[in-house]
């Protein structure tokens, strides 16, 4: 009888990685393409993260997807950085190509995607506010700068932050009015066409709303990165009040499929992952 071969092993790299939706969403398309592959959780402690990258492919691990804290402390260990993840600053996809690492980010055209395809919003000469300067925000704010937005207006808790975000955009954009708020008032919600809350803020139960209820308005997009709770306090709010609002699930299904194929170089199973993602956000409620 022929033996099976072992299946190619992909993964998440983070800490803590336990809440992630990737590996539903990945096996099922694995399996829905009978490719013999696993997606595992790779929950990796900041002190235990250069051992790991360095005996990497001894685990014969294929890909990687990186998430918080790690998306641009890998940077160091890659052969190769994609022009997307040298333009962002942060790697959130691996790729083991003949014991070399390649990053890449896919956070970005995932977003813009979701914001595209599924939500007929195009950023071109719109004014936009952004709350976070982390790494999800960087991705996001070139994206949306790629699209020529009139003014794009950065806030984080994190001064620093903010500012080398901003004097990044500024180098790399031009003709592109950005603003580093020091405060959310100064993001100008009230005259902005789209919000996006790129912190963590919103998802536990106890994260107050950001945003006064006060500057939402009804020709405002808001756009959520979080997409478990699936609505936060700032989407309640911003729909009551007459906004479009959207979590962060597209994103998570477009940054998703563009790994995949990234890894496999087959197209993904778009409704298979959709589907996955969905009865994940129903398992997790359920609990
Ligand atoms: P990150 O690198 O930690 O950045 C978050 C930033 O928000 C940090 O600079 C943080 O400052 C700042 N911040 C925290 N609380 C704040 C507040 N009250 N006001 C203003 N700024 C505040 O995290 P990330 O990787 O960018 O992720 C951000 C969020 O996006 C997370 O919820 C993540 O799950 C989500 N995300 C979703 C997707 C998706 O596919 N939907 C993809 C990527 C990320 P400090 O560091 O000083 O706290």
């Amino acid at each position: 009888m022929a033996k099976k071969s072992s299946p190619r092993i992909y993964g998440v790299l983070g800490y803590p990685v336990k809440h992630s939706f990737s590996p539903v969403m990945h096996n099922a398309a694995f399996s829905a393409l009978k490719i013999n592959a696993e997606y595992r959780l790779f929950e990796v402690k900041p002190e235990e993260l250069d051992d790991f990258l360095n005996s990497f492919s001894k685990e014969n691990i294929c890909g990687l997807n990186v998430t918080i804290p790690y998306k641009e402390k890998v940077i160091p260990f890659l052969d190769t950085l994609s022009d997307e993840a040298r333009l962002i600053g942060a790697v959130n996809t691996i790729r083991v190509s003949q014991d070399r690492l390649e990053g890449f980010n896919t956070d970005g055209e995932g977003f813009l995607k979701h914001l595209h395809k599924d939500l007929m919003f195009n950023a071109q000469g719109k004014v936009i506010a952004i709350i976070g300067a982390g790494g999800a925000s960087r991705a996001v704010s070139v994206y949306l700068s790629k699209t020529k937005p009139k003014k794009l207006a950065i806030y984080d808790i994190d001064k620093a932050k903010t500012s080398a975000l901003v004097g990044h955009l500024k180098e790399n954009f031009k003709d592109i009015e950005f603003i580093q708020a020091s405060s959310i008032e100064e993001l100008k919600v009230q005259e902005s066409n789209l919000l996006v809350n790129a912190t963590p803020m919103g998802m536990k139960e106890t994260d107050t709303c950001l945003v006064d209820g006060d500057f939402i308005h009804n020709n405002l997009l808001v756009y959520d990165l979080i997409y478990n709770p699936q609505e936060t306090k700032l989407l309640k709010m911003a729909k009551e009040k007459g906004a479009r609002i959207s979590n962060g699930l597209g994103m998570l299904l477009y940054q998703g499929m563009l790994s995949f194929e990234i890894w496999t170089g087959k197209n993904a199973p778009q409704e298979i992952m959709w589907r996955a993602l969905q009865g994940e956000l129903k398992r997790c409620h359920m609990q």
